[in-house]
Formats: C-alpha cells, structure tokens, sequence
C-alpha cells in the first residue's frame, strides 16, 4: 500500500517501457501521474485518457524534452501548482547509443548525460524544497545494471548511470533526517523497445545477426536467461514508494536475473 501523502506522481520518460509501466502501477494505487515524454500526441493523448478511465485518478501530460533545463524546472512548477504537491518523482527515462569509444558522436555523449543524468538531479533539486517543507517524499530512479558494472561500447550510458548511482547515495545522505527517501532500481534487461532498438548498432559494433546479439550479449549476461519484464520493474518502484520502505534509501537495488552478482 502507498504512505497516504503519496498522491502525486510524476514519472519521467513515461510515454513507453518501464516508465509507462511505472506511471500505470502508480495509479494502481489510486496515485495522480503526471506522464513525460516524446512520442505521437494522439498516442500520447489515448495512454492518458486510458490510465485515468481504468483507475480513476488525474493524469496529466508534459511533453518537457529533458535536455532542455528550463522546461524540467517549469515541468515540475507545472505539475506541483495543477495537482498541489509532487510526492513521488520517478527519475526514468533514459536513451542508449551504442558505439566505440573513439567514433562515440559528442552530441550522442552530450544527450545521454543530459537525459540520463543531469535531468535526473535537476528534476530533484526542484522538488526536494516542498518535499521538506512536507517532511514526506520518494524519489526512486530507473538506473541500470550498468550503474553497477559496465559493457564495451556503451561508455556514455555506463558513465551516465554510475553517476545516478552516486548521486542517489549522496542525495540520500542529505535528505535522510526530512523523511524523504531516494532509490535507484538497476534492471538488466527489461523487453523494451530501448533496447530492440539497440540491436542493429550492437549487430554492427559486435558482427553478430539479431538472435546472436540476444542470446550471446544480452542474455548472456543475465543467468535466468529470460528477459525482465516492466511490471516486475514497476512493482519495485511502487514497493519504495510504500511505508514498508521508509529505511530503505540511499540504495542500487538490482534487478537483473543475476548478472551482478557473477
Ligand atoms: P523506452 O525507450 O521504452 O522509454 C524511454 C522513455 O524516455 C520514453 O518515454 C521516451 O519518450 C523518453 N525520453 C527519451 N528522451 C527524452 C527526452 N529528451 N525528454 C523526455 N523524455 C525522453 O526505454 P526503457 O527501456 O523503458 O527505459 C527507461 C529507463 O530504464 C531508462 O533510463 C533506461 O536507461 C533504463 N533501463 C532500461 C533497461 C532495459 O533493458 N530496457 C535496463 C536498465 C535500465
């Protein structure tokens, strides 16, 4: 069950994948949601008007590209004056270039930083002052197995997520006497279409066909041999939002078949 003062989410990069999974479990719990990303309107505009029909709560849609800070900084002054408080914040969307290190595109390095890393902070510093002020809140990020250990040709994603990981310690340390808590969730992977997009690169950057690069690379790496799916990902991220996880903070919770612990 959520803390009763969760009654506001707004979960970044939910258009698709694990953030949309995340925002739709959230409202499961009778949470508004306010949903983010990119995507077709009228796409967008069906997801939003579903989630409300199905479980009865408000959901509004901010389309604030997340490189950009200023739009993060008005999403979030949106989001808090439209539904009065952001409770929850998910920290998720996250995109993936795939690439050696020296033919790794600046802009691609610039983005990844910017959306997987930096949007994350400051989405967080604009909402931790009214988390105080109400002495509750929960901040939980979609990390990645690659916060923990790394994979060739992903330097930027893998810098960018060990950095959410350090980042959620170091936030945690400083918010833990406000009765705000921050997780980060580290999922190897999850069916999404992140990462069936990142098949053909990987094909190139490895020689390897489809099936090759999702039994030999991906799963490879993972010991159940069987993909996460985004609800096990969701049910997580609604567990740290709950009251049974008010000591849990400051914490890289992995969720990836194993692979981290070989
Ligand atoms: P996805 O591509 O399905 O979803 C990404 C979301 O982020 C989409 O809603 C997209 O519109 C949004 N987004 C992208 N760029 C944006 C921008 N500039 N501004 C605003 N929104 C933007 O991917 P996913 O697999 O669901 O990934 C979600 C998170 O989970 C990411 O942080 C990813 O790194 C992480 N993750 C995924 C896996 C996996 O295997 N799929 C594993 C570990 C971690």
């Amino acid at each position: 069950m959520p803390h009763p003062h969760a009654r506001h989410a707004l979960v970044t990069g939910s258009t698709s994948g694990i953030g949309l999974a995340i925002a739709r479990a959230l409202a499961g719990q009778g949470i508004d949601i306010t949903l983010n990303g990119f995507g077709d309107a009228a796409q967008i505009e069906g997801v939003r008007a579903g989630i409300a029909t199905e479980y009865g709560v408000r959901v509004r849609f901010d389309g604030a590209d997340l490189r950009d800070g200023a739009a993060i900084t008005a999403m979030v002054a949106q989001a808090a004056s439209e539904f009065g408080t952001i409770d929850v914040l998910v920290n998720n969307a996250g995109i993936q270039h795939v690439s050696p290190v020296e033919e790794f595109p600046l802009e691609k390095w610039n983005d990844i930083l910017a959306i997987n890393l930096s949007a994350a902070f400051l989405a967080t510093r604009a909402v931790v002052p009214a988390m105080k002020a109400r002495r509750w809140g929960r901040i939980v990020n979609t990390a990645s197995a690659h916060a923990l250990v790394a994979s060739p040709f992903k330097s930027a994603y893998v810098a960018a997520k060990h950095g959410v990981a350090g980042f959620t310690k170091s936030v945690a340390l400083e918010l833990a006497t406000h009765g705000i808590t921050i997780n980060s969730i580290c999922p190897g992977y999850v069916w999404t279409p992140l990462v069936e997009q990142q098949i053909p690169d990987t094909m190139r950057a490895r020689g390897l066909t489809a099936e090759q690069v999702k039994r030999d690379v991906m799963l490879a790496a993972q010991p159940t041999r069987e993909f996460i799916t985004v609800d096990q990902v969701a049910a997580l991220a609604v567990f740290l939002c709950s009251d049974a996880a008010s000591q849990i903070t400051g914490s890289n919770i992995a969720m990836d078949g194993g692979w981290t612990a070989q």
